[in-house]
């Protein structure tokens, strides 16, 4: 059987190396000249957001034959609003070096693929369709799946980060929410090491060239003294996609909608959409069926993040307020409860009855106007 996959990211990496513990050799076509991003970031594999599965690296490994090391784990969270500081303790999950250097997630992955990588190769889809027995879009993009009609736009947003130097805690990520200079999405700080870290800032609805004042202002309000190694810049969107194969072409990762809305996180359900998708072709089973989970999971990612981008700050003073009190951290943090199901269903029948009773009232104020 002939497979091309089109993207070496890590979903791409990920369905070439299921395929080949089918013993199926993918062609894998990459435009770049090596794997990985284009900067250094560090990304966050955050526990709570797969739940029922407790550790997302065990998980891959033991389900999905995918080993990664992380850079380091994370046992501290500190949430940033207007008004409330709030922390977190606890094995909240690990940090994962992205980019191109020799322990980078797609470097790491590279390493268990055996499978061709044509580099400074830019694939055409079309082509490939017809060329290949299946064809696996992995570009980390909306691109071709907009073009075939199964995309649609949940969450836009434009991203700066940068490389800062300064003194970090490195096993603790910090986060901003505050609307003056994220809308109503978020910032964060993940460190590499002690003396150096990830700064990004993630704005939601924005355009390229307002970043440089959301950063500014950023940096202002929450007063920085870091010093700026590098800089960049990119646009982030989360989709939902629907159907997730056409003909012979199936979408994995970004391309795929499994960049989730709440966070706009994508790294375990990249990794996992990739391994479904080989498992799919591999074993002649339906890709949907296949991806029943990780699409249920998507869809109250997508609740919650709606539910966020109706907050004011005043409204993130209470989120994280609430996050980090006691009961409510251990329930959240050091349990098993899955945090984004619990969290959608509950905002879901919250808002179900705010809009009833906003109708009775409508309806109450109607019957009032209309007496003589
Ligand atoms: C700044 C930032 C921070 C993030 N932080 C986190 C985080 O903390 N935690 C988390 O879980 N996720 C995070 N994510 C999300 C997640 O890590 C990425 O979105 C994930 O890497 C997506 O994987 P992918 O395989 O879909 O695409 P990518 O890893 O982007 O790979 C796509 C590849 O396809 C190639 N390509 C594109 N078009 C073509 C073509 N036509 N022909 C050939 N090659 C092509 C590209 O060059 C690229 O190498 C973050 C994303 C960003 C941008």
């Amino acid at each position: 059987m002939r497979v091309a996959i089109i993207g070496a990211g890590v979903s791409g990496l990920a369905c070439a190396h299921e395929l080949e513990r089918h013993g199926i050799m993918p062609d894998i076509f990459e435009q770049r000249r090596r794997v990985g991003d284009l900067f250094a970031h560090m990304a966050v594999a955050l526990q709570i957001l797969h739940r029922p599965v407790k550790d997302q690296l065990k998980d891959l490994k033991e389900n999905y034959h995918i080993s990664l090391k992380p850079a380091n784990v994370l046992k501290k969270i500190t949430m940033h609003t207007p008004k409330v500081t709030g922390s977190i303790y606890g094995n909240l999950g690990y940090l994962m070096l992205k980019g191109q250097s020799e322990n980078a997630v797609s470097n790491q992955l590279l390493k268990q693929v055996k499978s061709p990588v044509y580099y400074n190769t830019r694939a055409e889809y079309t082509k490939l369709a017809r060329e290949y027995d299946y064809v696996v879009v992995a570009t980390g993009g909306r691109e071709i799946t907009s073009i075939l009609g199964c995309w649609e736009d949940v969450s836009l947003n434009w991203v700066m980060g940068s490389t800062v130097l300064g003194s970090f805690d490195p096993n603790a990520m910090m986060m901003w929410l505050n609307t003056e200079y994220a809308g109503s999405s978020y910032a964060y700080l993940t460190p590499f090491n002690r003396k150096s870290a990830s700064l990004v800032l993630i704005v939601s609805n924005a355009k390229r060239e307002e970043m440089g004042y959301y950063w500014k202002k950023f940096w202002q309000i929450e007063g920085f003294d870091y010093r700026v190694a590098s800089l960049w810049d990119l646009e982030h969107v989360s989709g939902y996609v629907y159907p997730h194969q056409v003909g012979n072409i199936l979408f994995v990762g970004n391309s795929g909608g499994f960049l989730e809305a709440f966070l706009g996180f994508a790294l375990y359900s990249g990794l996992v959409s990739g391994v479904l998708a080989a498992r799919s072709i591999a074993g002649g089973r339906d890709y949907e069926s296949c991806l029943r989970q990780l699409v249920a999971n998507s869809k109250f990612s997508v609740t919650l993040r709606r539910e966020l981008n109706r907050l004011t700050n005043k409204g993130f003073d209470h989120l994280v307020a609430l996050l980090t009190t006691p009961g409510i951290k251990q329930l959240v943090y050091n349990t098993n409860l899955d945090f984004i199901k619990t969290s959608a269903v509950l905002l879901d029948i919250v808002e179900r009855a705010r809009s009833l009773m906003d109708r009775k009232i409508e309806t109450g104020r109607e019957g009032w106007e209309k007496k003589p």
